[in-house]
């Protein structure tokens, strides 16, 4: 491992006009000196694509050697542009396999990929790695919902590919246009690209719905697929073959404790062309001491992403992570839609509110109570008629950030600004 961790860093020293002022001279001897090495995060790469366009100097190799193309969804309004050799997608491609493997996919199953497949790495990510395992694969991309469960029902697909927001929605629509039995030839739902999956309400929930087992898996574009599933436990596994991963308190390089969350810092031993060296995710995650229940030996992440370092707020002085109060509404049956809003009384203190589509209203009380049992937060509940809310598709968009008075939201670098 860590001959394979100096012969990535000299190689990148080498030719990386990025990564070369920080990589030059060192030489990785044990794995804690892989701190003396800055982490940067996705603001370092965008400023440096800012600056050198449209590629940015992350870049291992002359242009001629990369083949893949594709960009993040910039969820904060910038872009990043991620490129990738043969090699180097080679390697996304046995990640991606190690995801399906570890769900029990292989060449009998036939895996439906529910996306629009636009220029997101997951996307093509995931169709290689179904690939990989020997399984047949039909792309669902230009679709609506009702195409897309016609098309599973007709090849008896085995096997979902697809956000869990978007498989909970999926099976509602199901359920309003009659096509139930759609659903029913399904098996496994590997689940991506936002967290919840992990969440145990949210993995129930869906695998109520389905009738089938729910998998988590986690990667990003500018690192790769570092996680699989733990068929036996759940959350997801970090590959420790491929990946090194550290788990620091937010705004800081300081490893957490046991039981503690933090933010993951990832290193891709594989990943030549477009390197990610002590690279800060901005996935927060639970620092997991025990083995999963089946004694795996790869480092275990029980809850998979709990979330993201920016979405993370600061309610009087509490952080709070809308997947926490995400988690508690799952719990309840018959809840459609909803939103969370965080905003500033007149009097200054920020307070929260879910607006909730609930068939009976008065199930808001209970909502409320279990909220403040659980997170110890008052939260005021708005009961809604069904269907009032918009039906998210792909990476779901239920949070909003209204507080007026400096946000007290605890930034990348660890200023509250
Ligand atoms: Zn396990």
């Amino acid at each position: 491992m860590l001959e394979r961790l100096d012969g990535l860093l000299a190689e990148v020293a080498r030719s990386n006009a990025f990564q070369r002022d920080r990589l030059e001279r060192i030489e990785v001897r044990s794995l804690d000196g892989l701190r003396q090495i800055a982490a940067v995060d996705k603001d370092d790469l965008l400023r440096d694509q800012h600056a050198h366009p449209p590629f940015g100097r992350n870049l291992t190799y002359p242009l001629e050697r990369y083949v893949h193309l594709h960009q993040t969804s910039g969820t904060s309004g910038s872009t990043l542009r991620v490129l990738d050799t043969q090699e180097d997608w080679a390697w996304w491609r046995a990640c991606l396999r190690e995801v399906f493997e570890a769900a029990g996919v292989g060449p009998t199953d036939l895996v439906a990929l529910a996306y629009s497949f636009g220029p997101y790495i997951q996307f093509w990510a995931s169709y290689e790695g179904a690939d990989a395992v020997g399984a047949n694969r039909i792309a669902l991309g230009g679709m609506d919902s009702v195409q897309r469960l016609e098309t599973i029902r007709e090849y008896a697909a085995t096997t979902l590919v697809c956000t869990p927001s978007y498989a909970i929605r999926l099976a509602k629509v199901a359920d309003q246009k009659g096509l139930l039995d759609a659903l029913s030839s399904v098996r496994k739902i590997i689940c991506t690209g936002e967290p919840g999956a992990s969440l145990p309400a949210v993995r129930a929930q869906i695998e109520t719905l389905w009738e089938a087992c729910c998998f988590d898996h986690a990667g990003l574009s500018e690192v790769g697929a570092f996680g699989y599933p733990c068929a036996d436990g759940g959350g997801v596994h970090v590959n420790e073959r491929e990946f090194i991963v550290e788990i620091v308190a937010p705004g800081s390089e300081d490893p957490v404790a046991d039981g503690e969350v933090g933010e993951l810092i990832v290193t891709a031993i594989g990943r030549t062309g477009f390197p990610a060296v002590r690279y800060r995710t901005g996935d927060v995650v639970e620092c997991c001491e025990r083995r999963c229940p089946a004694g795996h030996t790869d480092r275990w992440l029980p809850g998979g992403i709990l979330g993201r370092t920016d979405d993370m707020v600061v309610i009087r002085g509490m952080n709070v992570f809308p997947s926490a109060i995400e988690q508690v509404l799952r719990e309840f049956d018959e809840l459609g839609e909803f939103r969370i809003t965080f905003y500033s009384e007149p009097s200054a203190m920020d307070e929260v509110k879910v607006e909730v589509e609930l068939e009976q209203p008065r199930q808001g009380r209970a909502i409320q109570a279990r909220l403040r049992t659980r997170l110890g937060l008052r939260v005021r509940i708005v009961p809604l008629q069904p269907g009032v809310l918009p039906a998210p598709s792909g990476k779901a968009r239920r949070v909003v950030d209204l507080r007026t008075m400096p946000p007290r939201r605890l930034s990348r670098d660890g200023r509250q600004n």
